[in-house]
């Protein structure tokens, strides 16, 4: 078996900028993702554009140029698709890890592919960049496991004309709201806070708010559903319960780490600090010896503390403490 110097797992943006430092460094990484090269992003709204500006998203020291004050998904998609080949990076994708054994300087990295073959790796150091997006805060109410309940939003052709309902008061709600109203959807908002919440961008907050204040887009605040039928929904507003005629419902209210998977590893979980994992913040080395922690889920359920912007700094982190704990890179 191939022994590699480190494996990634999750070739987000962080876990690119992981292997590319580790490689700079002149270690043998490989990547390992159970959807495409940033999967994440790939599910991202279609038509999204990021927050960020190019350079901050810009990883292994490629420029990112667009003609864009602010760069779309395709073109994020197209510069990491580029940075991975300009870097030659070994990407494993549609591989999912499902366990590891041995420990620090030999471990072993078993994954499935999709159709359930599974496979093993070896590896003397690991990184878990595994993201926040593959799971969904559920709300938990009855109806919700029907199909015209989504957790994510892609594009606003399928509803057109149709009573879509859309539950959140941050970004991704606000965005889809909009997007879904520009594009013929007769949208319901349902949010439990007062208004929508302080983090949506500044230059989205009026737009969402104008569309409320015009009853282009209906809204109920401090409100909450609590049942989803397949023609209808009732929501308990403060006046009390409301039945709403609907088609499609989009749950969009948040994304959380895979904390059961990070805790398999035996990585512990700060229960005082937000289940952040336990690492060292200078090596970002876990309690695990040899098991980095990398980008958001560094942050726990914080997922709005690290970005892309400062989670694409990890990989040089964790390639100084490679040549430190590692030694001379293994000849090329
Ligand atoms: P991810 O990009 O989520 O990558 C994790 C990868 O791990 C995924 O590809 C996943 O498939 C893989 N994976 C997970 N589990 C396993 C497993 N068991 N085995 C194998 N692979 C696995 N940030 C910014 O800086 N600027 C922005 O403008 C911005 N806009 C955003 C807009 C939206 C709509 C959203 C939702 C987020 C936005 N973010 C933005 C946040 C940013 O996208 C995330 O912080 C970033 O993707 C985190 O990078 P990551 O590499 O840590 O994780």
């Amino acid at each position: 078996d191939e022994v590699y110097d480190m494996l990634v797992i999750g070739a987000g943006p962080t876990g690119l900028a992981c292997a590319i430092e580790a490689k700079r460094a002149g270690f043998k990484a490989v990547l390992i993702d159970k959807g495409c090269l940033c999967n994440s992003l790939f599910h991202y709204p279609a038509h999204m554009t990021f927050f960020t500006t190019p350079e901050l998203l810009e990883i292994g020291d490629i420029p990112f140029s667009s003609p864009n004050q602010k760069p779309n998904r395709m073109e994020a998609l197209e510069y990491y698709r580029k940075v991975a080949e300009h870097y030659a990076l070994d990407v494993r994708q549609y591989e999912t890890v499902v366990s590891v054994a041995g420990s620090d300087g030999d471990f072993i990295i078993h994954t499935t592919d999709r159709f359930e073959r599974r496979t093993k790796h070896r590896a003397r150091k690991l990184v878990i960049a595994t993201g926040y997006y593959d799971l969904p805060n559920y709300l938990n109410i009855a109806g919700e496991e029907l199909s015209k309940v989504r957790h994510y939003y892609h594009e606003p052709h399928p509803f057109f004309g149709l009573d879509v309902v859309v539950i959140g008061g941050k970004n991704s709600a606000a965005i889809a709201a909009l997007d879904l109203w520009r594009h013929g959807a007769k949208v319901t908002l349902v949010h439990r806070g007062p208004v929508m919440h302080a983090h949506v961008k500044y230059w989205i907050l009026p737009d969402i708010n104008n569309r409320v204040k015009n009853g282009e887009i209906t809204a109920y605040f401090n409100s909450s559903v609590i049942e989803v039928r397949e023609d209808d929904l009732t929501i308990v507003t403060p006046e009390g319960p409301v039945t709403i005629p609907n088609h499609f419902v989009f749950a969009l209210t948040g994304y959380h780490p895979d904390f059961s998977f990070i805790e398999r590893l035996g990585v512990k979980l700060d229960a005082d600090n937000d289940r952040c994992p336990v690492c060292d913040p200078a090596t970002l080395e876990s309690n695990v010896p040899g098991i980095y922690l990398a980008g958001v889920i560094v942050a726990g359920e914080r997922t709005n503390e690290i970005f892309i912007e400062n989670g694409r700094f990890h990989g040089k982190q964790i390639a100084d403490d490679l040549k430190v704990k590692l030694g001379s890179p293994s000849p090329a």
